[in-house]
Order: C-alpha cells, then sequence, then structure tokens
C-alpha cells in the first residue's frame, strides 16, 4: 500500500518482534561491542549512574548524560523490566571543599543547596527519579570498610603523608575499560587529586589524610583523621544498594577514565567479582561547534536556558534525541527546531481527540503495528532514538493524511492515541494535552481583543492574548482584510 514503504528502513525489527524474539541490545564499552541485554535477574535491571557533584548548578553536558539514562531507564521499563536504579550525589570531593570555603559556610550547607537545585532541575526537564540518591557523607561507614578491606588484602596502603593509596600495580586488569596501557603507569608514584589525565596515571587515593586547607571537613575513623577520595564513594554506594556485581553503570565518556577505571579496580579488588557486566558510555557534548567553556562564553546550566526563555521540554528533547554514543552539537537553532518537533506530536494528539468518525480501512491498525515494531526495534538496538523517532514522524505524517481524507474510526483515533501515550512514556515531551476545544466565538472575541490592545498600542497585552491563541493552536494571519485566523495543522 501507498506509503508503508516509508518504514522499509526498519522491515528488520517488524519481522523479530512479529516472531517475538525481540531483545535489547547495548554497546558496552568494556568489550566495545553491541551486546544482548542480559540482567542477572530475570525481568530485572539494576543501573549505577554517576550522580552531580553538587558544587554547581548542573550544565547542560551533565543533563546529557542524566537524560541518555532517563531515556535508558524509560526503555527498559518499557519492555517490561523492573529497574532499580542509583545514583548518587559527590558531595564531599576538592571541588565541593574549596565550594564551600569560597563562600564561608559549612560543606552540607554548601552542597545542600545545589542538592536542591539539583532536584528542581531534573524535575521541569522530566526525568524520572531514581530509586536512591546516596549522599557520599552519609556513606562514611560502608567506604571505611571497604577501604579496610583493600588493606587487608595487599592492594591499598598507607603513604608517608597518611593518605591511604590504591596500589595500581596489584591489580592486573587494571586498564581493561579505558584501555590503557599499564606498563606505561609510573609506578610508586601517587596522585591525590580527584581528577587526574591518562598521562598522570598513579596509585590514587582512598582516603586523604587531613590537611589544614580542608579545615574543618574531615571524619575521625580507624583509617586516620581525614576524608573520602571521590573514585571509593561511587565503589562503596554501587555495592550498597545494588550488590557486588550489577548490570548496568552509565556516565559520561569523560569519567570512564580514571574514575570508572578506579571504581573497577577498587571493587573488583575487593570482592574478586566481577564488578559490572554493561558500561554504557555517552559520548561529549559541543556547544555550537565548540568545546564548552566558560572562557569561550558557550558555557550554559539548564538555569542559564530557562531564564532566556527556553522551554525545558524542548531542552530534554534535544539532549536526548542524539544517539548517545554520538557527539552532539547544541544549538539555538536545533533548540528551535526540537519546540516544533514537540508542537508537532502535541498538535498530532490534539487532532486525534477532535476525530468525529470517519471510514475505518484497516489502513490505521497496519500503520500502528508498523510503527510499533519500527519504533520498538530501533530502540532495542543500543537506543537507535534517531530511527525511532523518524518511524514516529512518518507515521503521523501518514495518519494525518488519512485524517484529511477522513479515513479514520473514532475507534481508530482513540487507539492511536493511546499508542502515543505508550510512546511518551518513554519520550516524556507530549504530557497532557490540553484538549479544551475553544468554541470558534471564544476566538472570534479574544481575536477582537488583541486588535484592540494594538489600536491601543498595548503591545504586551497583545502579545499575551496572541501566546494564549497559540497554545490553542490559532495561528493569526494578518490581511488586506484584516487579521484572520485558522487552526495550526498537526
Ligand atoms: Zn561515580
Amino acid at each position: 500500500m501507498e506509503g508503508l514503504n516509508n518504514f522499509d528502513y526498519c522491515i528488520f525489527s517488524a519481522d523479530k518482534v512479529i516472531n517475538n524474539q525481540s531483545s535489547i541490545y547495548f554497546f558496552n564499552t568494556l568489550t566495545r561491542k553491541k551486546e544482548i541485554f542480559k540482567p542477572l535477574e530475570e525481568g530485572k535491571a539494576k543501573i549505577y549512574t554517576c550522580g552531580p557533584t553538587v558544587y554547581d548548578f548542573a550544565h547542560i553536558g551533565n543533563f546529557r548524560a542524566f537524560l541518555f539514562e532517563d531515556l535508558l531507564k524509560r526503555w527498559l521499563i518499557q519492555r517490561g523490566y523492573k529497574v532499580t536504579h542509583v545514583m548518587n550525589l559527590t558531595d564531599i570531593d576538592d571541588k565541593t571543599i574549596k565550594g564551600s570555603q569560597k563562600e564561608g559556610i559549612t560543606l552540607s550547607q554548601f552542597t545542600d543547596f545545589y542538592v536542591k537545585a539539583f532536584f528542581e532541575d531534573i524535575k521541569v526537564l522530566n526525568i524520572e527519579p531514581a530509586n536512591f540518591y546516596p549522599k557520599a557523607t552519609d556513606q562514611i561507614p560502608e567506604i571505611v570498610t571497604l577501604i579496610k578491606t583493600l588493606m587487608t588484602k595487599g592492594v591499598a596502603y598507607k603513604g608517608e603523608d597518611n593518605s591511604i593509596y590504591f596500589s595500581v600495580s596489584k591489580f592486573p586488569d587494571y586498564g581493561r575499560l579505558s584501555k590503557i596501557k599499564v606498563n606505561e603507569l609510573k609506578v610508586g608514584s601517587r596522585v591525590n587529586q580527584d581528577e587526574y589525565a591518562k598521562e598522570d596515571a598513579q596509585d590514587f587515593a582512598l582516603w586523604k589524610a587531613w590537611t589544614p586547607e580542608d579545615g574543618d571537613t574531615f571524619w575521625e575513623t580507624e583509617l586516620g583523621k581525614g576524608r573520602p577520595g571521590w573514585h571509593i564513594e561511587c565503589s562503596a554506594m554501587s555495592m550498597k544498594y545494588l550488590g557486588e556485581t550489577f548490570d548496568i553503570h552509565c556516565g559520561g565518556v569523560d569519567n570512564m577514565f580514571p574514575h570508572h577505571e578506579n571504581e573497577i579496580a577498587q571493587s573488583e579488588a575487593a570482592t574478586g567479582k566481577k564488578f559490572v557486566n554493561y558500561w554504557m558510555h555517552n559520548e561529549h557534548l559541543q556547544v555550537e561547534g565548540k568545546k564548552m567553556s566558560k572562557s569561550l562564553g558557550n558555557f550554559y546550566t539548564l538555569r542559564d536556558l530557562l531564564v532566556k526563555g527556553y522551554d525545558p521540554i524542548a531542552i530534554r528533547y534535544l539532549l536526548m534525541t542524539t544517539h548517545y554514543r554520538q557527539q552532539f552539537n547544541f544549538t539555538f537553532e536545533s533548540l528551535e527546531a526540537s519546540k516544533v518537533a514537540i508542537e508537532r506530536l502535541r498538535n498530532f494528539v490534539r487532532r486525534l481527540h477532535e476525530v468525529e468518525g470517519g471510514i475505518n480501512t484497516g489502513k490505521v491498525s497496519i500503520l500502528s503495528a508498523k510503527l510499533e515494531a519500527c519504533f520498538g526495534g530501533s530502540m532495542d538496538d543500543d537506543l537507535n532514538i534517531g530511527v525511532a523517532l523518524s518511524s514516529l514522524f512518518d507515521f503521523i505524517r501518514e495518519i494525518n493524511g488519512l485524517l484529511d481524507a477522513n479515513l479514520v474510526s473514532r475507534q481508530e483515533a482513540a487507539d492511536v492515541g493511546g499508542l502515543m501515550m505508550r510512546i511518551d512514556s518513554v519520550l516524556g515531551v507530549i504530557g497532557r494535552v490540553e484538549m479544551e476545544e475553544a468554541l470558534p466565538g471564544d476566538i472570534d472575541t479574544l481575536v477582537q481583543k488583541r486588535e484592540n490592545a494594538r489600536k491601543n498600542k498595548s503591545w504586551k497585552e497583545a502579545d499575551a492574548i496572541r501566546s494564549q491563541l497559540k497554545s490553542m493552536g490559532i495561528v493569526l494571519e494578518d490581511t488586506a482584510q484584516g487579521v484572520r485566523w485558522h487552526k495550526k495543522k498537526a
């Protein structure tokens, strides 16, 4: 039938679903291959994602990672998995201590502010909350126990500065994730900072002995007076909530080394078991083709964009819809395009509600089955969101054609509406579409009111009415005969 060849690019997935052989594949950084997802426990997925370091507002690069993880989680749930998701909050590290001292307040006063801001941010981006948000400062006993185990096993030692270090040379698998060559390490030399580059790979701090720069941030423990290093926090928290081995660990590619490499070393050296089965990393984000940086003036937190008046759901859509393993170039033009795409989805759903009853030709159910197969098959293929969305917009175009020809029955429209809601439980961008139908009389009144406002040069009021009309799907047109309005098509 005409038009259906639009879906040719995903016939493969239609076959898979028809044969009920749908499986999810993920690109595993550990093996650098796409692998079929086999959870430890059937029907369950245990996920750990590195959370924010709460020393500042999260920026759009951070949110790219959090939105990729949100999509991953929503997709697993859509496919019937019971997901347990843990995201840590790093509230003790070099950066939070520095920040609190600079502001002259306690560490917890300083970090509480940014924790609260983080939760506000994820809410406006419609990110599904994790099951657990452990704070590093609440896990000191677990961290101490883990470090003691590593010392007992002979893979950690106390340096002459009284800090405790992980001995990289004692863990033969070191470098497996990031593919760093161990023999290039400066054996025996040590690094005390939380962040360092590959070329500085060396024994890293698990527990940092107190120094005057730490001020009143320290814990008196069996390991001495001090505080944990950043890397050990994630090992302790993930294993506490998810067990010694769990299914998926995510993060940005910049965390692969040293952070994730060190997490593997600490955890596996302590337990003797494999730490994580699937490692998934999202690529970097650029802004207008350049690395995002404060010095280039192209550094944006979510809040910077909201202040400029951008719609958070458009930001969500934009950050989520480039495949997570592709480098992503954030542009303001693409942010506008995202807004248009969301409006198209919402208008389509609105239009479905308006269907008064056309002829059922059987085409709608065929198209719907193709969309489900194509969208699902693409997402099963390492979250191939680009192809999934192409199939969605092709579907909308086809159905709109049938709607134009009055070839969609009320029941079919309701079924398509249900399908759109299922898809939106993955995308999270359509939401509850306002269905109250404006009567033409009301619109005429508003249009007239706006004309009067314009005559009186009340531009603010005129603009407000125009936005109100726009939200009702009404487009205004200035013609020689005066202003006219029409309903915007999906
Ligand atoms: Zn982490």
